[in-house]
């Protein structure tokens, strides 16, 4: 176990000089004081939890105190906002201050997110709310418990600074841990600014840094870029099969290493709606929750287009090709697990449509339906899910479908059976209504909501004593909560 001021930093990215990020010092947030941390995220520091309450935890994460050793950077990238191509993004709002060895030899950087204006803020205050702080935070611990591949989030810092959105809100600070900051925006922005030979540093650090095994391959460069294609491919297929909506997926909000990165309106599905839109200034539903899949793809072309000065067109098409294959290969395969199939065949994938069809027609909640799924055996389960449907007979015809494909398996052990669905079925999902009621009591000064929620959420699938509510259906106020994208 470290304290606080025992970090070991190494800022490689930092190194690589002043065409890839800029030199910024954080701007301090008034009267800081720990909303909420993560011992989980800690861990990965060798962080004592109980530094967590300790001031100078809040100082150094609330931008009043930086290690000797940090080197505060804002990063500079562009990318492809809802289709169109911006020219220059970068950190607008948010700092890498180093990046950190831990004692198993893995690196983290620090991001500080909300730390002030950089060169790269535009129009922007530099600053991020409390509301905002806190839904990345919840999220990123939350989707790691359910093992998709995410950023982490160590800790929420709340002040006393007020900031301007609709109204007047007040500015926090959350502290992210990452692999790598690098999007599929970084390569954009060497690439369309036209110096090859920046983006060929870029190309080698994150080569060496994070595909190392690629360098051994006779066209590094098309092996990270397969191996990108691979995680991305994956990545969706959890976000579809645990009904996770992103909802601002655009270039630079895309890690490098297929994980799910920047959290804006994101949104987990209460009720099945395929075309569910969670971003409430996405008009056209560009990045719906079903899109999700071909942005995806859409996304991989965008930093295929990128490394063109790299890997020949004929092989960035061939590469890009694998994704939808893979992607559905996976999807298959965590919903086959999610309805608790153990084995596959062919008509599989038309049981689960059809299954997703009943659902969307009479607004079922997709995550309580599957984990009650498992609750008893097929027969017992289907008897009594079946008043959740509207349409009753359609789904007393899935059921009996669902039952005889059960049987199939051959005999099995209800028992066993429901460990093995509870444990990919989640009971606690961060429904939005939750988060709010989280939200609400902390904009008042109260941060019990947000840990104990933080709590529930790092233990998803097992059901605790006494949480009952948080695995209820949203009240009617909160089922169509409008979250838009000022952050
Ligand atoms: P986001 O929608 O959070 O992914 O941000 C898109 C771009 O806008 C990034 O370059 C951010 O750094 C920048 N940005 C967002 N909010 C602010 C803000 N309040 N001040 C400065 N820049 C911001
Ligand atoms: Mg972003």
């Amino acid at each position: 176990m470290k304290a606080l001021d025992e970090l070991t930093f190494d800022n490689r990215f930092a190194r690589l000089g002043d065409a890839f990020s800029t030199h910024v010092l954080p701007e301090p947030i008034a009267a800081p004081r720990l909303v909420v941390a993560s011992p989980a995220a800690m861990a990965l520091l060798d962080l004592d939890p109980a530094v967590a309450e300790t001031p100078v935890f809040a100082e150094l994460f609330g931008g009043h105190k930086l290690w000797a050793e940090a080197e505060p950077r804002a990063m500079i990238y562009s990318g492809h906002q809802f289709g169109s191509y911006n020219p220059q993004l970068g950190d607008g709002r948010g700092l890498l201050l180093g990046e950190v060895y831990n004692e198993a030899g893995e690196h983290w950087d620090l991001h500080l997110k909300g730390a002030g204006q950089t060169p790269y803020s535009r129009m922007g205050d530099g600053r991020a709310v409390l509301r905002s702080s806190i839904r990345e935070f919840l999220a990123s611990e939350a989707l790691n418990a359910l093992n998709i591949p995410t950023t982490r989030a160590l800790c929420v810092i709340g002040s006393d600074t007020p900031v301007w959105r609709e109204k007047q809100e007040r500015a926090a600070m959350v502290l992210r841990l990452s692999p790598s900051h690098v999007r599929f925006g970084h390569f954009e922005y060497f690439y369309y600014t036209k110096r090859p030979e920046q983006q060929k540093a870029l190309g080698e650090h994150v080569l060496a840094m994070h595909f190392p095994e690629c360098l051994e391959q006779p066209e590094p460069y098309l092996a990270m870029f397969r191996e990108i294609v691979e995680r991305n491919a994956e990545l969706i297929a959890k976000w579809q099969a645990y009904g996770f909506c992103h909802g601002v997926m655009n270039t630079d909000n895309m890690s490098i290493l297929g994980i799910t990165f920047d959290f804006g309106p994101f949104a987990f599905l209460d009720d099945f709606d395929a075309n569910f839109i969670c971003n409430h200034s996405d008009d056209q539903g560009r990045y719906s929750f079903s899109n999700q899949v071909p942005i995806g793809q859409w996304n991989l072309s965008a930093l295929a287009q990128a490394l063109t000065p790299f890997i020949s067109v004929d092989a960035l098409r061939e590469t890009l090709g694998l994704y939808l294959p893979l992607y559905q290969a996976h999807y298959l395969d965590l919903m086959r697990r999610r309805l608790g199939l153990t084995t596959a065949e062919d008509d599989d994938q038309k049981l689960l449509e059809r299954l997703l069809q009943l659902m969307q027609n009479s607004g079922v909640d997709y995550t309580l339906f599957l984990r009650r799924l498992g609750d008893e055996s097929p027969e017992l389960a289907v008897a009594r899910l079946r008043d959740d449907f509207v349409d009753i007979k359609g789904f007393d015809a899935w059921g009996e479908l669902y039952v005889a494909r059960a049987a199939r398996e051959g005999v099995v052990d209800q028992e066993q059976r429901r460990t093995r669905m509870h444990a990919v079925n989640p009971l606690y999902i961060l429904r939005n209504y939750l988060a709010q009621k989280a939200i609400d009591a902390a904009e008042g000064g109260d941060y019990a909501e947000v840990r104990r929620l933080h709590a529930v959420l790092s233990n998803p699938f097992t059901e605790q004593p006494g949480m009952e509510s948080y695995a209820e259906r949203p009240p009617e106020w909160g089922k169509h909560l409008e979250i838009s994208c000022s952050s």
